[in-house]
């Protein structure tokens, strides 16, 4: 009899964590499972922050799929998906195409610019390795730059991120850490560097305790960080971007680096193969499948779950997408062994954002925590998500030990 063929796409989080769960519970030939990914290895989408900062090397964020993958029961395949042919149950890969009777689309997000012009050509955004170490060698060409030439511009040291969200406060932590270091190895008076921060909502971490977002604001503010609240970004351009409150109060502010991070969409995939979406997102069932298909799963930040106490969807984190992981996992083996599937329900343990190397702000099981306790417990959660993977050797190679 044909085995059942599972196919996963994508290696992050949700992809990586269903991989790993299927391979230890499936027998030796009881299915065939193909895991694609674009690259041969997987990146800490989590710590890309510190990447496109320059506080930790790229290859600190990731590792090799093959070294967590059980060759034996998965075959990793390095593709790129270009769509889903859901009709014919086959994946549309730029290199060729893959058939699958169970499918998982865990192919992440991607930037969310709300149509802002110029933002797209000129902003960077933390999305992945490559735009890490853009972002990190663009920020440090432009000091080179200031220093070596003659008519010094001094709105190349000026640096913009827009929002105030997790993934924008956790980039100005670690840009306070970075920022001293670049005008020293470059013989840069630090006061003439900007870092500006433009957040369109009345408050920096919109949803955080208001106590834990003062810390994090008087922090970030001693670290050099200037806060325009309350101010959408209304262009990006070559030489800055413009800001405004209103229509009539509109500045432009020249930088030399400016960083989008204020919104995330499901992944384009989802659209192009005609999943019913929101921004890129699908609302999914209880049991993680999208609407009307009984093969399909889609899970991490391409999917949607809402929260029944607010009505309101959950924010897409690598915790939700590792959760929906293990559910899937289940899911596919009950499907094929014709048991119950289980409903998904996420287990928010806390969230911690990390505002520099030793300084961080959150809440976790049920306690408010600042400062190096934060900081420690946003460390031993980066620890806890390799672990789950790759278990102790994984831990030992990536993991975080640099506590205070
Ligand atoms: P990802 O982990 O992003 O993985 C997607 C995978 O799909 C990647 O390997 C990618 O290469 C691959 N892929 C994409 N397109 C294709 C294609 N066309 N073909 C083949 N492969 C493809 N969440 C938290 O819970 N806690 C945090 O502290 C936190 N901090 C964050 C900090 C930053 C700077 C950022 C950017 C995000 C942070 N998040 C955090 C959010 C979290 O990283 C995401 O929610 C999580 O990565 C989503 O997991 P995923 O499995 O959906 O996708």
């Amino acid at each position: 009899m044909r085995k059942p063929k599972i196919v996963i796409l994508g290696a992050g989080y949700g992809g990586l964590m269903t991989a790993t769960r299927l391979q230890k519970a499936v027998g030796m030939n009881e299915v065939e499972i193909q895991l694609v990914n674009k690259n041969d290895y997987h990146y800490e989408t989590t710590w890309l922050h510190e990447a496109s900062a320059g506080t930790l090397h790229h290859d600190r964020v990731r590792y090799d799929i093959s070294s967590v993958i059980d060759r034996n029961k998965v075959e990793f395949i390095q593709g790129t998906v270009v769509e889903v042919n859901r009709d014919e149950k086959k994946v549309i890969l730029e290199e060729g195409e893959l058939p699958y009777d169970y499918l998982v689309v865990a192919v992440g997000g991607e930037s969310e610019t709300f149509g802002i012009k110029g933002l797209k050509e000129y902003a960077f955004s933390i999305v992945n390795v490559n735009s890490a170490r853009q972002i990190r060698d663009h920020i440090e060409y432009q000091f080179a730059t200031y220093q070596a030439e003659e008519d010094k511009k001094e709105e190349r040291l000026t640096i913009v991120v827009g929002g105030a969200g997790f993934t924008g406060i956790e980039f100005l932590g670690e840009l306070g850490n970075r920022v001293p270091e670049l005008c020293k190895e470059y013989d840069i008076d630090p006061h003439k560097v900007k870092i500006i921060c433009v957040e369109a909502a009345p408050t920096v971490l919109p949803g955080f305790d208001p106590e834990l977002v003062n810390y994090a604001v008087a922090q970030l503010e001693k670290k050099g960080v200037t806060f325009m609240i309350g101010t959408a970004v209304k262009e990006a351009t070559e030489t800055g971007i413009i800001v405004g409150k209103g229509e009539d109060e509109v500045e432009e502010i020249k930088a030399g680096t400016v960083v989008w991070a204020a919104g995330v969409r499901g992944n384009a995939i989802v659209e192009k193969s005609g999943f019913e979406a929101m921004r890129g997102r699908v609302k999914v069932q209880p049991d993680l499948r999208a609407p009307g298909h009984d093969d399909v799963f889609i899970i991490g930040d391409s999917s949607l779950v809402i929260n029944e106490e607010i009505n309101r969807p959950y924010p897409p984190t690598a915790q939700i997408a590792m959760q929906q992981g293990v559910t899937v996992a289940h899911n596919i083996l009950a499907l094929i062994r014709g048991k119950e599937l289980e409903t998904f329900v996420p287990d928010i343990k806390g969230t911690v954002c990390s505002l520099g190397h030793d300084d961080a702000i959150g809440v976790a099981f049920g306690k408010k925590m600042t400062g190096s306790t934060a900081s420690f417990m946003k460390k031993v959660i980066d620890n806890r998500s390799l672990y789950m993977v790759g278990g102790p050797s994984l831990v030992l190679k990536k993991g975080k030990f640099n506590i205070f």
